[in-house]
């Protein structure tokens, strides 16, 4: 983010193919934030749009104050065209919103209130959200569940794109693939707070939505990667080992126990020596775990390297600092 002008309101849009809705999103954002009494800039995403999007832009800058719009070379997707957002915003709080006016602007100012009362995150809920109810809100409720459950941060809404950020929060996140929307994770990680509001949500008016079902399970993906990262990036050898020794642990015990049988023939006890090492489908499993076993703890051991680059590289510490005080005396 870039530090210049020190501003109170940053506004970030994802826009892709929203013509129609550019020029009255425009005037109700100018609307709601010129009344807040605080500097604004607003900050318009194309993201490769193939349609007059860059045109109405070029138009609205003409007539629009505090607006900025970048405009990407090819669709690199919502998530990538909210971090170019957050990359360029120069404002204290930054508030992420649709450019389809499905989210209110009128909101915006409930989202900040909040954000005084300090919090670092306040994510809308639509509450009343007006979507398809079978391929889009009952999928969205599953995977809003599954978030909250395994990330351990409760959010009705992981996927509302009105939410507002403090700028430290978002400062140090990079987003992949679709992770824009588990922000308030990540944000919880480095020790913000997040509070959810309702928010208004409005039905489609202009243009066609960008996704369908096939989203849902995207999210799912990520959800992975944002788990191990949020539990294990510091110590990915902490799982790799775990389920290294539960394959490796049983294998051993399996050898030795047919090792021991093996001695057992020689000793007489042919009985035993016959049920366990005349059978070869045993001998196989217990070298496939103890294999297994060896690969899991490479992999951590691989990990726990990369972490290290990861971190040196960048002088990126592992942990993130709220304030230092030292003795005035
Ligand atoms: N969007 C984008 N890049 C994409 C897809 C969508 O910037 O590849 C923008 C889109 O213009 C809109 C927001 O992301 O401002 C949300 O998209 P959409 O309204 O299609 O999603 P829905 O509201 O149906 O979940
Ligand atoms: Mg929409």
């Amino acid at each position: 983010m870039s530090q210049a002008v020190p501003i109170a309101v940053s506004v970030v849009v994802p826009v892709y193919n929203e013509e129609d809705s550019l020029a009255l999103l425009g005037q109700r954002l100018h609307t709601v934030l010129a009344g807040l009494g605080r500097s604004y800039e607003i900050v318009l995403v194309d993201d490769g749009s193939t349609d007059g999007t860059w045109a109405q832009l070029q138009t609205l800058a003409r007539t629009m104050p505090h607006l900025r719009a970048i405009r990407f070379r090819r669709n690199f997707g919502q998530t990538a065209a909210m971090s170019a957002g957050f990359e360029a915003a120069r404002g204290d709080a930054v508030i992420t919103l649709d450019a389809d006016l499905q989210n209110d602007p009128a909101d915006i100012p409930l989202l900040l209130a909040r954000m005084d009362q300090g919090c670092d995150v306040v994510s809308g809920w639509r509450q009343h959200r007006q979507d398809p109810l079978l391929n889009r809100r009952l999928p969205s409720m599953i995977a809003n569940a599954l978030i909250s459950k395994i990330t351990g941060v409760r959010l009705h809404d992981y996927g509302c794109t009105l939410k507002a950020y403090r700028r430290e929060v978002i400062q140090g996140i990079r987003l992949y693939g679709e992770m824009h929307r588990f922000i308030p994770a990540l944000a919880s990680w480095v020790g913000g707070r997040i509070e959810e509001v309702p928010v208004h949500h409005h039905a489609r008016q202009f243009g066609a939505s960008k996704y369908g079902l096939g989203r849902t399970f995207r999210v799912v993906l990520d959800l992975f990667t944002v788990k191990f990262l949020l539990r294990y990036s510091a110590g990915p050898m902490q799982l790799f080992g775990k389920i290294g020794a539960s394959f490796g642990v049983p294998g051993l015990l399996m050898l030795l126990i047919m090792i021991a049988g093996n001695l057992g023939y020689h000793l007489g006890w042919h009985n035993m020596a016959e049920d366990l090492v005349k059978r070869p489908f045993w001998i196989m499993t217990a070298f496939l775990l103890i294999f297994l076993g060896v690969q899991f703890v490479s992999m951590g051991l691989l990990a726990e390297l990369q972490i290290r680059t990861y971190h040196e590289s960048q002088n990126k510490p592992t942990y993130v600092i709220r304030e230092t005080l030292e003795s005035a005396c």
